[in-house]
């Protein structure tokens, strides 16, 4: 018992992990290869089988929690930068996340695949890749894309999507869901009628630019995030209808 405490104290939380991220790390650079090496070592620090999966411009980086069932949940985030920023929020943010719950999620009924695709930033070609050649029934899809900028005051009230969560998570029922999906990781899921979720906190004037530093994050909302995204993934892996899957939805903190 005592070892098991020292280990999870041992374990990195978000700002550590967004650290280590948080370096301009283009496709094919060598700080995304350093990058993919950091990811690939925190996966297996934790027992996960992983596999790199290489395609003409990049390696999406696969870590597999095996569930009772070989149908999968899919929680993905892009682990590319454009050139010239450190990309906290876009997207060390939603890989520190991912991080966070691959290092929280144990006896799953679904297998759970955490998986960090590459090249998200000339066109979604790692997430692309992926689902064009993937075998498994994926039942749904989790997509974190710049989650480091939760703002709670000025949410849109909407709950007509989740209510069984917003008991327990009162603050998310000021998530505003929209239909349809923005240019992300989750698109050529959703192209495959795949439902999926896209948790992303709103675009700043940081975006893209140097100034998106690990510093300007807010950590504490990141905590959050992964509660209410955990309870959700637990909601869908135990059969729940959490989900409206007479819809596609996006879901999105409004500023
Ligand atoms: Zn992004």
């Amino acid at each position: 018992m005592k070892i098991l405490l020292l280990l999870i104290l041992l374990l990195p939380g978000f700002n550590e992990d967004v650290e280590k991220i948080a370096i301009s790390r283009p496709a094919q650079s060598r700080n995304n290869i350093k990058v993919g090496n950091y990811l690939e070592s925190e996966l297996k620090k934790i027992g996960l089988q992983v596999e790199r999966q290489r395609f003409s411009s990049g390696t999406n980086i696969i870590g597999t929690l095996r569930g009772k069932k070989s149908d999968t949940i899919i929680i993905g985030c892009h682990y590319d930068s454009v050139r010239n920023t450190p990309g906290a929020d876009d997207n060390a943010s939603g890989c520190a996340m991912t991080l966070a719950l691959s290092r929280k999620l144990k006896k799953t009924n679904h297998t759970i695949k955490f998986v960090f695709f590459d090249n998200e930033e000339r066109g979604m070609i790692g997430s692309r890749y992926y689902a064009k050649n993937m075998k498994e029934k994926c039942i749904f899809m989790i997509n974190f894309d710049m989650v480091g900028h939760l703002r709670i005051k000025s949410f849109v009230p909407s709950n007509t999507v989740f209510p069984g969560i917003f008991k327990k998570f009162p603050w998310a029922k000021q998530i505003s869901f929209r239909q349809g999906a923005g240019p992300s990781d989750h698109a050529p899921f959703q192209r495959k009628g795949i439902p999926f979720v896209w948790i992303f906190t709103g675009t700043h004037n940081r975006y893209h630019r140097p100034s998106d530093t690990s510093n300007s994050l807010n950590y504490k909302g990141m905590e959050k995030i992964k509660e209410y995204a955990e309870a959700l993934i637990i909601g869908i892996d135990g059969g729940k209808q959490v989900i409206d899957y007479n819809n596609l939805w996006t879901l999105e903190y409004k500023h």
